[in-house]
């Protein structure tokens, strides 16, 4: 049987998703939404059992049965007067949605809408798993407060049942990628004598394409965003670091100095000479500038409280 299924490669892994309610934990099998393990055990069975019918009838081999135990699998297979046992391993993972009977109780309830708004659609997907990895951090009451996760073409919208969740939530995005909130209020009803407002929360992701001066270890540092979730940082001596985005307020602080957008024109022995954005001409003697640009190109211009001069190319 392991040379059958060696010569014709058949996956022994079998992999399935399965809605689950985050509020009562009922998980949706045939779109029917239940409680009963039992149910997801006889779902899981017989998907194993049509998945593997449709390559081992072709062999002229019938499923007699299929058993679970655990996170694993065994099928009996019948083969003329024989049986051979084929066994494989499930890998299960549940997808967060809320089941319409917690919907209906909670939907006309929430309080709260988180828009994130970002033009690529691979920033969307990361910002659903910066999503996704909060929730599984939070306590099951508050994470079940984010009602509705809804995926957009321009970005996500969630529904979230509390002000102070949805707060929470936008800000750990925030933390992680560069963006800007910002907060809208409408009074929507006096419920008990308290008044209650809808909260817009909007999230909007700052262009990766842009740059930013930072002090790091006391110099100036060129800071590019990095797609995979780092910064890089061009130091003033030409080395570069590559941190986790995380860490950047952490091991930077804010650069308080001249910073200028210029066209380096020409060098020679004493002075490098540049040009301003207002086409203006600057003169900088050598020794008080450090020069990462090559001439004739577009080039950063930073000036630190001590006078030092630091060209730092552009980053695109
Ligand atoms: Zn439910």
């Amino acid at each position: 049987m392991d040379c059958f299924l060696f010569t014709r490669s058949i996956d022994t892994s079998f992999k399935a998703t399965i809605d689950q309610c985050p509020i009562c934990g009922r998980v949706r099998i045939d779109n029917r939404w239940t409680n009963n393990q039992n149910d997801v055990g006889s779902w899981l069975a017989r998907k194993i059992g049509d998945r593997y019918s449709k390559i081992f009838n072709k062999y002229g081999l019938m499923i007699k049965s299929v058993d679970l135990s655990g996170n694993s699998f065994i099928m009996r297979i019948l083969s003329g007067d024989n049986t051979f046992v084929f066994k494989g391993n499930m890998e299960l993972s549940y997808k967060r949605s809320i089941c319409p009977l917690c919907l209906k109780e909670k939907q006309e309830s929430f309080e709260a809408v988180i828009q994130v708004r970002a033009e690529k659609e691979e920033d969307i997907r990361k910002i659903h798993e910066v999503v996704d990895a909060t929730l599984r951090t939070l306590p099951p009451e508050r994470a079940s407060e984010v009602l509705v996760i809804d995926e957009l073409k321009e970005g996500l919208d969630l529904k979230v049942y509390s002000h102070s969740t949805a707060r929470y939530i936008a800000n750990r995005i925030k933390a992680l990628y560069p963006s800007e909130l910002k907060e809208t209020h409408k009074l929507i009803t006096i419920k008990g004598g308290k008044r209650q407002s809808k909260l817009t929360i909007s999230v909007r992701l700052l262009k990766k394409a842009g740059y930013e001066i930072v002090y790091y270890k006391n110099k100036p540092a060129l800071v590019t965003y990095l797609s995979s979730g780092k910064v890089k940082l061009l130091l003033y001596n030409g080395n570069s670091v590559i941190i986790d985005r995380k860490l950047l307020n952490k091991e930077t602080r804010v650069f308080r100095g001249l910073v200028e957008e210029v066209v380096i024109t020409d060098m020679d022995k004493e002075y490098i000479y540049v040009k301003k954005f207002d086409t203006t001409m600057l003169k900088i003697p050598l020794e008080k500038a450090i020069v990462h640009a090559p001439l004739g190109t577009k080039a950063i211009l930073v000036e630190d409280e001590d006078g030092i001069i630091i060209l730092f190319p552009m980053p695109y």
